[in-house]
């Protein structure tokens, strides 16, 4: 039987993971998971109840009465909350918040995690998030740390939601960046760190075409 490829993308946000990640699993014929989409669905569930989303014991108790899946549809990954289809919805800088704080909680990370493991057990895929190459995938073929400034990071990020038609300051958006990142990466559970074999591919100074073949091109060194 043919080897299953697992890709781990891993970095902090606005690095340009989705776009790079969905376009180098398209060039290669890999599905592309964005497990980012997993907590911000448990995030937006808590807005939508209005719990605290930083309240560990009451974010916890939701977790028995949800349901998140995640679907393929054309290649594209829908999300769904009970049933639901929130892929849109999750996208909001309030959603962006409250996966930041609900994905501090070990309880929400341990309810995702074989949903992570079991997409990937089946599927050549590019799986991105913070912790997919140190705890979801630690035996993934390829893993790499995907980061740029934190400026640039906030100007990509403010430009994707203005072309969303969302009304959002730039200092806002890099104050946020800034804020999760901090959160991301100083938690207990999983912070986000390089893996120790992971590939740190800055992308500060390239374009997204750049990106892309620089992803593409560590792929192909490390499954040849
Ligand atoms: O990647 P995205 O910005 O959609 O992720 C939203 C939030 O979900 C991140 O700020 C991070 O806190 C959390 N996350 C995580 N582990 C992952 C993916 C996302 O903690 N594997």
């Amino acid at each position: 039987m043919k080897e299953i490829i697992n890709v781990a993308i891993d970095g902090p946000a606005g690095a340009g993971k989705s776009t790079v990640a969905r376009a180098a699993a398209k060039a290669l014929g890999y599905i592309y998971v964005d497990t980012g989409a997993l907590y911000r669905a448990v995030g937006l569930n808590a807005l939508r109840a209005g719990i605290q989303t930083d309240d560990a014991d009451a974010v916890t108790a939701t977790l028995g009465s949800i349901r998140v899946e995640l679907k393929f549809e054309n290649g594209e990954q829908l999300v769904l909350l009970n049933g639901e289809n929130v892929s849109s919805e999750i996208r909001t800088p309030d959603a962006s918040m409250a996966a930041s704080n609900v994905s501090a909680i070990p309880a929400v990370r341990a309810f995702l995690f074989d949903l992570q493991r079991n997409i990937a057990a089946e599927n050549d895929c590019i799986m991105d998030g913070r912790d997919i190459g140190t705890v979801v995938l630690p035996d993934a073929q390829v893993k790499i740390f995907l980061t740029a400034s934190p400026e640039i990071r906030a100007k990509r990020r403010y430009d994707e939601l203005i072309e969303k038609g969302q009304q959002v300051d730039f200092k806002d958006v890099l104050d946020d960046l800034i804020k999760r990142d901090y959160n991301d990466s100083h938690r207990e559970v999983a912070p986000l760190r390089p893996a120790d074999d992971g590939v740190i591919v800055d992308t500060s100074e390239l374009t997204l075409e750049e990106s892309i073949n620089k992803v593409i091109e560590v792929i192909g060194e490390k499954t040849a």
